[in-house]
């Protein structure tokens, strides 16, 4: 089956299992996983599972990776804190949703690569940082102090205080929460300053790795 057959399949699966989102199902259908996977995994680059990439991280499951979009109810004002840019596949799927991305990994390699994959399809509207996610977005450009929306790809032991802080007033993020492999996924929203928490079911992510806490 060609690439675009099997990216058409899957939105279909990813509609059954409960995404309604129609900007997150489009998203899906417009980004070729097949360029962000490692060229012996392109076979494999559809089905609904997470793969190895380089330095021994994880291209995210298509399935968690639209559960979380569709929890941030993202629109194109949005701009966003991606923490855990990986392969750069989830970047370019927000990329076609929000205004701007701001996603930082801490190893140089994968956000080089994916810095490389993203520049390729034309996008003008990501902005990189190699670093610890956990500080947040910081000494980069744009310098943002805060995002209407946050989303974290790596499972933390607990909520780093600095995305706290830069979620905006009104805002939502979310983030898998846990030591073990498996964790749970955390809906986090700021209203009138407060932090309100909610769960949203297991999910299972390789560590955010920091100092911070
Ligand atoms: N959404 C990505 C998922 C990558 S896996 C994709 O679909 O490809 C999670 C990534 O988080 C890994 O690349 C890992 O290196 C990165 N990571 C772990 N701890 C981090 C931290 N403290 N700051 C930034 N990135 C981190």
């Amino acid at each position: 089956m060609r690439f675009e057959d099997q990216r058409a399949k899957l939105v279909k699966e990813l509609a059954k299992s409960g995404i309604r989102d129609e900007k997150v199902l489009r998203a899906f259908t417009l980004t070729p996983r097949e360029d962000f996977v490692l060229p012996e995994y392109q076979s494999y680059a559809y089905q609904n599972r997470p793969l190895p990439i380089a330095m021994e991280q994880t291209i995210s499951q298509p399935l968690m990776i639209a559960i979380m979009m569709q929890l941030l109810e993202l629109n194109s004002d949005d701009i966003i804190l991606e923490i855990g840019t990986g392969s750069g596949y989830q970047t370019a799927l927000l990329a076609t949703i929000v205004k701007e991305v701001c996603t930082v990994e801490r190893i140089e390699p994968l956000s080089l690569g994916a810095q490389k994959a993203i520049k390729n399809k034309g996008y003008k509207n990501v902005h990189f940082r190699i670093g610890d996610g956990a500080q947040g977005w910081e000494k980069a450009y744009p310098p943002y102090k805060e995002f209407s929306k946050i989303i974290v790809s790596a499972g933390a032991a607990s909520i780093p205080q600095r995305l706290e802080e830069q979620l905006a007033e009104g805002g939502l993020m979310v983030i898998p929460v846990g030591i073990t492999k498996l964790q749970e996924l955390n809906k986090i929203s700021k209203r009138n300053g407060e932090i309100i928490r909610e769960h949203s079911g297991a999910c299972s992510f390789v560590p955010l790795i920091t100092d911070q806490d």
